[in-house]
């Protein structure tokens, strides 16, 4: 990748920690005022993720996030200092943090979204509407929820729910079927509600009985994606949303294409472009190592003549790797002869394009080969419970991690997880229960980490993490604070809940191998364990 790239890459990132933030801000402004602006506590929460964005912005060189934190401090200050309660914040006060936030909430907006300055004030991430007849319950599934980073909004009566929708498109709605009161009024409720949308709006069930068929049917038809009996398992429910919620499109194909020809090849890649993939052209057939290693490619499109080799005889040489077995190539050839395309084909070719191509049937191969390769390839470096990468595959990650941070001069670090006293899970709520446990690890370590750390699942109840480009620092902070908000997370089994903790161990790398990094992390991790577990401990060379 060139540097250009990683910069851009960087950039993004750290644009997106910024975003991240600022929601958190624009979250803690609405609870304050919820609790009438009168909530001390709401207010300290508020001015700690002020000045969390305030640093990020600063750091990041963010000017528009810096101007509005700056204002926010400035305004919040006087108040945070006040001892006595009931905290008094003067109406002239609120409506400049409410401008403030306003602007705020702007910063957040993608540019696209809203191209002139009148912006509603609205979150980038939409709620979660919960409509249960149980108080208590919504309490407790909203809390769980907002671990996750989801907000949830909990309404009385139909009415409110109905009115809500009208302004605010929800991620989903978590709702009795008897809500309302009547047997059925909460899916007469949704019936009306989804008729005012051109999507429907994913809905999940929940009913005290075990309702007839019938009753099935008409929630189903109505948007209902779930139907839970009893009381909504957090757990269960965190998950669905979760797979609503990153329903989004998918991430864009990689793809190389080798064609000595430039003319040919810049016309693959406008057509890629437009398609929204990623492409990457190399006109010289004799770079293909160093574009496979550097680049990555999901599929390849290849030239079927070129000088010095046939695309046949380097789809032999790439097919030589393990990691590219299965990546498809498809061939793009003047080449109408079909018994050359069937012995091209024999050689290791996927598919076979003859010029001139048609953009869209170029583009609708590559996203059937791409699906269908990244299927395959999930199977084959995924656990299947936790959707992590799985051992071999972690492993294959962090060499690549250590080639990559040598290369770069930059510092990484390896983390092993493991949960404390795992067996008593099993032991005392059964094997499911401990599934789910894991389950609701692997997700929550996918919430909290970066997009380019890696997490797999390295046995049983033991996890592993590849943390490239980071301080000791940074990895102690981050896996210490997933400890902490992990184990406060109350997991639920039948009528009780019970809460779960794990150990840690991190290495950071200096100059050894991959293996012995390993050692060193599961040194640091068996520390962790005799110094009375639910801790991280950094792995340090004997003195
Ligand atoms: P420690 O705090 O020392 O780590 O104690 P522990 O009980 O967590 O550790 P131990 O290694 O003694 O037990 C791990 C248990 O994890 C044993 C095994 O039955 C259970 N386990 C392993 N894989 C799975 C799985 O996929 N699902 C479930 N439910 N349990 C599993
Ligand atoms: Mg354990
Ligand atoms: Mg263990």
């Amino acid at each position: 990748m060139s540097t250009e790239d990683q910069k851009e890459k960087l950039k993004q990132y750290f644009a997106k920690r910024v975003t991240t933030q600022a929601r958190i801000v624009l979250d803690n402004w609405q609870k304050l005022k919820e609790a009438d602006w009168s909530d001390i506590e709401r207010l300290h929460e508020l001015q700690l993720a002020i000045m969390k964005l305030e640093k990020y912005a600063e750091r990041f060189e963010m000017k528009g996030y810096h101007h509005v934190t700056s204002k926010l401090t400035a305004l919040l200050t006087p108040f945070t200092a006040q001892k006595e309660t009931p905290l008094q914040i003067p109406e002239t006060v609120r409506v400049d943090i409410d401008n403030a936030i306003d602007e705020l909430s702007q910063c957040t907006q993608r540019r696209t979204d809203h191209p002139t300055g009148a912006t509603p004030r609205t979150f980038l991430r939409t709620p979660v509407y919960l409509a249960l007849i149980s108080e208590d319950n919504a309490q407790r599934i909203t809390r769980q929820l907002e671990f996750f980073g989801f907000r949830a909004l909990h309404f009385k009566s139909p009415e409110e729910l109905i009115h809500a929708t009208r302004l605010d498109k929800p991620e989903t709605i978590v709702i009795d079927v008897s809500f309302g009161g009547n047997k059925h009024q909460g899916i007469e409720t949704i019936q009306q509600i989804q008729a005012n949308h051109e999507t429907p709006i994913p809905i999940i069930f929940t009913s005290d009985d075990l309702d007839d068929i019938e009753t099935r049917l008409i929630a189903s038809r109505c948007g209902g994606e779930e139907y839970f009996y009893r009381a909504v398992d957090p757990g269960q429910l965190i998950e669905r949303v979760e797979q609503y919620t990153h329903a989004s499109p998918l991430d864009p194909y990689r793809v190389l294409v080798v064609d000595d020809s430039r003319a040919q090849a810049k016309y693959v890649e406008n057509v890629l472009n437009k398609a929204g993939m990623i492409p990457h052209v190399i006109t010289d057939p004799m770079q293909i190592l160093i574009a496979l290693d550097d680049f990555q490619p999901e599929i390849i499109i290849m030239d079927m003549y070129m000088p010095g080799c046939t695309g046949m005889e380097l789809a032999r040489v790439i097919r030589q790797q393990d990691r590219y077995h299965s990546v498809p190539i498809i061939y793009l050839s003047a080449e109408d002869d079909v018994n050359k395309q069937l012995h091209a084909m024999s050689l290791g070719g996927d598919d076979f394009l003859t010029k001139p191509i048609n953009p869209r049937h170029l583009t609708a191969t590559i996203h059937n080969r791409g699906r269908r390769a990244r299927s395959l390839l999930a199977l084959m470096i995924r656990d299947s419970l936790t959707g992590l990468y799985n051992h071999t595959h972690t492993l294959y990650l962090l060499e690549t991690e250590i080639t990559k941070a040598r290369q770069k001069g930059h510092s990484m670090a390896f983390a092993m997880l493991d949960i404390d006293y795992f067996k008593k899970i099993n032991d005392s709520y059964g094997h499911p229960i401990g599934d789910r446990v894991l389950k609701s690890l692997a997700m929550f370590l996918k919430q909290r980490l970066r997009k380019t750390d890696h997490i797999g699942r390295y046995g049983g109840e033991e996890f592993a993490i590849v943390l490239p480009n980071i301080t000791e620092t940074d990895a102690k902070n981050i896996l210490n604070e997933i400890r902490e908000r992990f184990s406060q997370l109350s997991q639920p089994a039948g009528d009780v809940e019970f809460h779960v903790t794990f150990s840690c161990g991190v290495a950071l790398l200096s100059d050894e191998s991959a293996q012995e990094l390993c050692e060193k992390a599961d040194k640091a991790l068996y520390e962790a364990k005799h110094g009375g577990r639910n801790q991280v401990k950094i792995f340090r060379n004997a003195p």
